[in-house]
């Protein structure tokens, strides 16, 4: 058994108006070809500006990572030809990465763990190509689009972990709301870096990466078929060479891109025509003092609640459900009622009426007013399901609503006991039996019932009923 190590690079295409340099849309779903400007086409006598925008939602990420931030913005020229790159280089940050030294706490399978993260950098997208038999076609859009690219150390060690870090990473991505991040339009990708190395080594092994894997499932995949290869490679008694494989994810095998001896030599050099821009403290400041709490802090909050990891992973892979919950337990400390509401009978509610928890009108009060009147008894568990259902589908107050249904219990106690002396006066010769022993107070509870359509309390029906018959005794 060899000791497995990963490092991963993520790329992320930020959110913004405009392109990184450019003024351009940056937007998906366009006619092909559309969002592209001289600066994206590298036309001679361009000038790069640097969008303001995307630095602010680099910094957010580079702060929620815990990243150290240079005192000075600056951009490097990352020199190499592909027709994706029509400039004939990618603006990148080489030297002074936006954010250096931090860290992102994750939980794998509910056990906690510490990803270092080397550093992450703002740079451009290049364009997107597709391949067909005999020709290519280049959609320049994607051309520029801001893309925040970051470097773990080689600190991981099975693919659950690689895959819990993605996760925990688009998490915070999306709770920032610097990107969409939404794997299905190419918008979060990774290369993943993969050694073995003997349990009581001390120095890494060599390491193979893997390009520009598109889903969480693919860098899970590709990780445990090139560990399986390097094992395989080890235990031969051969070496592992540097190379750089490409994963397909149809046949689920690696192949050879290239060696380490056909590295590119990028020649990179500060862009000249993008000066040092200086980051203020006060934009630091304002910037992390607008940071929302953190996925993973809330996921620790939640299982100090008792709710489940299970439970607590549902919540926390939806902002929008856990901003819902957070405004829930601002109004009620039910904690462990509301989640389990919350992750069953909700979501299966807005699923079925095909609505989210923010298009929708269920309010975080609705739900808090709902689990309050089951607690007090103002209405039973069943009814509470039915009430839920028809606030989720109409958006009606649940107060009304059960009014409404005509569901609301009788919890009120003079209530219950006129309408218990009543059911006795009209039943006198039950009152007879209950005082020569014979077992008809259930019998008692069902008529009651019955005289109230089900809606009196029954526990409270029980103990008045009880009070009443036994001053028989
Ligand atoms: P380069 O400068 O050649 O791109 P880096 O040292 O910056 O290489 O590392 C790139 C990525 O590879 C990082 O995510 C890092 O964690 C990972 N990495 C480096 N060495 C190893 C290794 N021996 N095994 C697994 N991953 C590694
Ligand atoms: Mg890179």
């Amino acid at each position: 058994m060899y000791k497995v190590v990963i490092g991963l690079e993520v790329h992320c295409e930020l959110k913004s108006n405009s392109k990184n340099f450019s003024s351009a849309r940056n937007g998906f779903s366009d006619m092909p070809n559309t969002n592209v400007s001289v600066v994206d086409m590298g036309m001679p006598g361009i000038l790069p500006v640097v969008n303001k925008e995307a630095v602010r939602n680099s910094l957010t990420m580079a702060l929620a990572m815990h990243c150290n931030i240079p005192k000075y913005l600056s951009f490097e020229r990352k020199n190499y030809f592909y027709p994706d790159l029509p400039k004939g280089y990618q603006i990148t940050q080489f030297k002074n990465p936006i954010g250096t030294n931090g860290y992102m706490m994750i939980n794998v399978n509910g056990e906690e763990k510490k990803v270092l993260i080397h550093d992450t950098h703002l740079e451009e997208d290049t364009a997107k190509m597709d391949h067909y038999t005999d020709y290519s076609l280049l959609d320049y859009n994607r051309c520029g689009v801001p893309l925040l690219e970051t470097v773990t150390e080689p600190c991981l060690n099975s693919a659950d972990e690689a895959v819990a870090f993605l996760e925990g990473l688009r998490n915070v991505f999306l709770y920032t709301g610097a990107s969409y991040a939404r794997s299905d339009r190419g918008q979060i990708r990774c290369d993943v870096n993969v050694s073995l190395m003997e349990e009581d080594a001390t120095e890494l092994g060599t390491r193979v990466e893997m390009k520009n894997i598109n889903s969480f499932s693919g860098v899970r995949e590709a990780i445990i078929t090139e560990v399986a290869r390097q094992t395989e490679i080890l235990n031969r008694g051969e070496k592992v060479l540097q190379e750089t494989r490409r994963y397909d994810e149809n046949t689920n095998e690696t192949y050879l891109m290239r060696s380490k001896e056909d590295a590119i030599d990028y020649r990179y050099f500060t862009d000249p025509n993008l000066p040092p821009i200086e980051i203020s403290e006060k934009w630091i400041d304002e910037i992390r003092n607008e940071l929302p709490k953190m996925p993973y802090e809330r996921y620790k909050t939640y299982i100090e609640y008792g709710i489940s990891v299970k439970d607590a992973n549902t919540i926390v892979k939806d902002k929008e459900l856990s901003d819902f919950y957070e405004e829930c337990i601002k109004l009620s400390d039910k904690y462990l009622t509301l989640s389990n509401w919350l992750t069953g009978d909700v979501i299966k509610n807005l699923n079925k009426y095909d609505l989210t928890i923010d298009n929708s009108k269920f309010s975080p009060k609705m739900l808090v007013d709902l689990v309050n009147m089951i607690d007090s008894g103002k209405i039973n568990g069943k009814q509470g399901k039915e009430l839920l259902e028809k606030v989720i589908e109409t958006g009606k107050e649940p107060m009304v609503l059960a009014k409404e249904l005509g569901m609301e219990q009788i919890g009120d106690e003079n209530e219950i006991r006129k309408i218990v002396l009543s059911v006795l006066n009209d039943n006198m010769n039950l009152v007879e039996d209950y005082k020569n022993g014979k077992n008809v107070f259930g019998f008692i509870v069902g008529l009651i019932m019955k005289n109230t359509g089900g809606k009196a309390n029954p526990a409270m029906t029980s103990k008045i009923l009880k009070e009443e018959l036994d001053k028989y005794l």
